[in-house]
């Protein structure tokens, strides 16, 4: 079993786990409710699906 030679510091941890965080999700208005819905997906409220 591997066993870590140093503690990390919580800088350390920090400076590594700042490129985890999620990106901010983009949201699109759904044409018919107005609602914001995830784009390329039915809507939440109301099914409706927006096609091009
Ligand atoms: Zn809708």
């Amino acid at each position: 079993m591997v066993v870590p030679a140093k503690r990390n510091s919580r800088s350390k941890v920090k400076r590594r786990r700042l490129h985890q965080k999620l990106k901010e999700i983009n949201l699109v208005s759904c044409k018919k409710c107005n609602n914001k819905i995830l784009p390329h997906r039915a809507c939440n409220f109301c099914g409706y699906f927006y096609k091009e």
